[in-house]
This record gives structure tokens, sequence and C-alpha cells, in this order.
């Protein structure tokens, strides 16, 4: 029996979308220095939402600028119980403007009004919260008795969590007495412009966050800058693997947090249900647009058959569509560019002799769409078992022994995270020990928390984000 759902959109109304934006430098908006602008759209619809500045590389040295002077003027002397109480103050401003953030995130990035409202913002806002925590205790922290910031951080961020993306880079720099110059990603440049207003709001000194619009050569300007002390990326493993190549030689600091092709492993003792749950959050969550996606199910022969079926069940009740209705489970694809190699990369899946299932759904006549999609038939050798998709697409694999699972789950030149769903915590803790992933999830998958370090082994990356871990990437010692 399925259910109808009558439609339960949240309202735009709250949100105030100006039509064009500068760059956030010195704590102002300015003009760009050429006047080049570009446009951010709404995936769900291709309307223009507003035009945004496109910082050249005049901008990003005035940026630069800006923040080492903050550096060396204010922040970095500054007492962290000082930096606190500014950290405290943004982390509450996001909580109390959540359903703005909310909202304008959802309608530039394209994902379900239910993950923004309930995930992203609220994970952003307790970012801070938790690394205020930090700002005077950094003796405490275990990088030795005094440790001190590095200076001015780079940081570039992806599009696939545009706002949680900024809390992670930006929360832990201002914690350890950093300055900051992000560039958010060119297709959801808007959320990071109305947290720049939040910082006004909080009184933050000048300088010590900027935010540089643009696309790619923006962000190569920013991270090849000499004036920058330290680079933080995260995105693709390519752009990573370039500007690991670019800093090499310097004495700026880089983490960079890449690609995954996780696997979610299902023993023939799990509980059935729940794992299906497990599938169908880890890899459809976000459209599939996240590096820690459940994207390679392993499940052993045994179940495979009562579980492909009790999948597709549910995959046929996931409501496809408006990004903004509160029972939407799956939303746009973020851009016209994302969505061509979601395709070029399932077609090549078809072509190597796997086979697609998806459910029968209506897709909306305009915006980016992809349907949540199964491919079995899956060999290791696959491009699709092989290759991040970055879309609703999971690829079924078999296995007969805890011993082939954990082969074929270290089969990938990534290594950022992994599911083990079993009812036998002995298993549990066995087959995490063997897996070379940073992140192991048990009896559940893509959960998240201020407090838990996060990063990758191999090409998806180094360095870890989030918790104590992620202070050390902001401090010398
Ligand atoms: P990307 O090119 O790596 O973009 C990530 C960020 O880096 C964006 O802000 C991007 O700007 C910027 N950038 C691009 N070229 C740069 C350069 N040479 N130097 C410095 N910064 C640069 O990723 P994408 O093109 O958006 O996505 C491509 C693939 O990457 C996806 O299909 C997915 O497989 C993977 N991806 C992984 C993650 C992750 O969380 N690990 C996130 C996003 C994408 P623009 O936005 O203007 O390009
Ligand atoms: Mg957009």
């Amino acid at each position: 029996m399925s259910f109808e759902y009558a439609p339960a959109p949240e309202s735009r109304a709250i949100v105030d979308i100006k039509p064009s934006h500068g760059l956030f430098i010195n704590g102002e908006f300015v003009e760009p220095t050429d006047g080049t602008m570009f446009k951010s759209v709404n995936p769900a619809t291709e309307e223009v939402l507003s035009e945004v500045a496109a910082a050249g590389p005049h901008d990003v040295d005035r940026a630069v600028t800006a923040a080492r002077a903050a550096y060396e003027k204010v922040w970095g002397r500054m007492p962290g119980a000082t930096r606190a109480k500014y950290l405290y103050r943004i982390a509450r401003i996001i909580a109390e403007r959540s359903r703005e953030l909310a909202v304008l995130e959802s309608i530039d990035n394209g994902k379900p009004i239910r993950e923004s409202r309930d995930v992203d913002i609220p994970l952003a806002s307790a970012h801070f919260f938790y690394y205020a925590g930090w700002a005077d205790k950094l003796e405490h922290a275990g990088f030795g008795p005094d440790p001190r910031p590095l200076g001015v951080a780079a940081q570039v961020i992806p599009w696939n969590f545009p706002m949680l993306m900024l809390a992670w880079k930006i929360a832990p720099a201002l914690a350890a007495g950093n300055t900051v110059v992000l560039k958010p990603a060119e297709t959801t440049p808007l959320t990071a412009l109305l947290f720049a207003e939040i910082c006004q709001q909080a009184g933050l000194p000048a300088g010590v966050v900027n935010i540089v619009t643009g696309a790619g050569e923006t962000g190569r300007a920013l991270v090849e800058h000499q004036g920058v002390d330290k680079v933080a990326f995260t995105g693709s493993t390519e752009v990573g693997r370039a500007i690991a190549r670019s800093v090499a030689g310097t004495p700026k600091r880089v983490t960079l947090e890449l690609g995954g092709k996780a696997a979610n492993i299902v023993f023939e003792d799990a509980p059935i249900d729940q794992a299906i749950e497990g599938i169908v959050n880890g890899i459809f969550f976000n459209q599939g647009h996240v590096c820690c996606a459940g994207s390679r199910l392993l499940v052993q022969e045994s179940i495979a058959e009562p579980v492909l079926e009790a999948l597709r069940r549910r995959m046929s009740q996931l409501r496809v569509g408006d990004p903004l209705d509160k029972n939407t489970d799956v939303g746009a694809i973020n851009s016209a560019a994302q969505l061509e190699r979601i395709r070029e990369l399932s077609e090549v899946g078809a072509a190597e002799g796997a086979e697609a299932w998806s459910p029968a759904c209506d897709l909306p006549d305009r915006g980016y769409w992809f349907r949540p999609t199964l491919f079995t038939g899956v060999s290791q050798a696959h491009r699709i078992a092989r290759e991040e998709i970055f879309g609703p697409v999971l690829s079924v694999l078999t296995f007969r022994t805890p011993a082939e699972a954990v082969e074929k789950a270290n089969n990938t030149p990534y290594g950022l995270s992994a599911g083990v769903w079993t009812e036998k915590g002995s298993r549990i803790l066995a087959i995490a020990d063997q897996l070379r992933a940073g992140v192991v999830w048990a009896n559940t998958f893509n959960k998240f928390d201020p407090t838990s370090p996060f990063g990758g082994y191999k090409e998806s990356g180094y360095g870890r984000e989030g918790g104590r871990h992620g202070l050390e990437a902001y401090l010398a010692h």
C-alpha cells in the first residue's frame, strides 16, 4: 500500500535574496575589482537566484591582506576566552536564523528542506558551539603546553554541504586563533554570503573572516597566494592533487578531504529492516552528493535476494521532487554538469554489463533530476564499482565470507568511510579493525558529530576535521 502525500511546501518568504552580492572583505561587502559577476541558480527550477561577484587575483590579494592584518593586530593576540565569546555568538545566531539558512540552502543547493533543516544547519551551529569551547583550552588539547595559531588560512569548499563545510572549516580555524579567507563553490555561494552578514551581526572584528566567491580560478589564486600559511580543501581528488603539488616546497600546511567509494557491508545476521534504512540513508541522503556515501553495497550472498527485494520496495517509496516540500526525500541534482557526470557513469555501468533498476517516479519538467538507481550484477572491475559517482546511484556486490567482505571493501583507491551491519558486537570490532577507512559506522550510516574526527586514508586525503583532532590542522606545536 502506498500513501498519497498532499504538498507541504516550506515557505520561501523567510529569505530575502538580494539580486546582487559583492565580496566580503575586511568586514564589508565590496565590488570585485574588474566587475565580473556570475549567476547562482536554483537547481530544482533553473531560476536565477542572484548575481554574485567573481573574485580575481587582485581581490584575493585584498582578502588575504585583510586577514593578515586582522591576525596580527587583533585575532592572533586576543585571549582565547574572548575569541570564544564571538564563536558562541555566531553559533547562537546560526541557531536563531536556522529556518532562513535552511530555506536558502535548499533553494541554492537543491537538497530537501528536511535535511537542511534537521542536519546541515543544526550541525553547522553545533560545530561553532563545540569549537567555541576549545578556544580558551588549547593548552589542554594535547598539542603541547603552548600551541600557537598558524596565521591566515585559505579554505576552499564544495557544493554538497555548503554551510556545514563552511562551519567545519571556519570554526576550528578561528577557535585556534587563525583568520580565514574562504571560497565557497561556484554553484552554492549564497549561505556563505549570509554567513558573512552573521559575522557582521556578531560584531566579529573586520578581516577575521573573508568570503571570496568565484569559480575554480578564484580557488587556485587563493591556495597559491604566498601570504597564506595554511590551505584546507574539500572537493575532488583531482583538484586535491593539483593543490598538493602547488603547495609542495612551500612552508604552507595543508589538509585535504577528498572523495570516497565507501562499502556498506551487510552480514546475514544483520537486522534487515534497519539495514535497509541504513543503505537508503547511506546512498540517497543528499542525492548521494556525499563524499562518505555508502555507494558500494556489499551484501552476504545468502541474504542477497531478500535484501534486494526489500531495498527495491523501500526505494519505490522515496519521494523525489521539490526540495522545499517537507515530505521530499530526494531533491535536485546540484548542477547540469553534475547531472551529466552521473548520467555518463551510469551509462558506462550499463555498457559494462551491470543491470540498472529505478523505481517509477515522475520527475519535474524543469531542473536537474536523477532517479534513485540500483545496479546489480556489478563486478569489482566495473567503473561504477571503482569511481565516485557522487549521485543517487548504488552499486551492489556480494560476498560469502567475512574475509572476502574485507578484501572487497578495501579494494579501492579511496578510504574515507565504511558501514558494517551485523548483530554481533565482536564481528563489528573485528571487521572495523581491518577496514582501511577513516570512519566506520556500525548498524548506522552517515552520522556526524562535531566531537568526532572525520577524514580519510589513501586517495581520500589527509588530515582530520572535527573533534580535538581537528584543532591540530590549525595549530603550530
Ligand atoms: P572540485 O572541482 O574539486 O570543487 C571543489 C572546490 O574547489 C570548489 O569550490 C571549486 O570551485 C574549487 N576549485 C576548483 N578548481 C580549483 C583549483 N584548481 N584550485 C583551487 N580550488 C579549485 O569538485 P567539483 O567539480 O565540484 O566536483 C567534481 C567531483 O568531485 C564530484 O563529481 C565528486 O566526485 C567530487 N566531489 C567530492 C566532494 C567531497 O566532499 N569530497 C565534494 C564535491 C565534489 P568551483 O565550485 O567554482 O568549481
Ligand atoms: Mg545554486
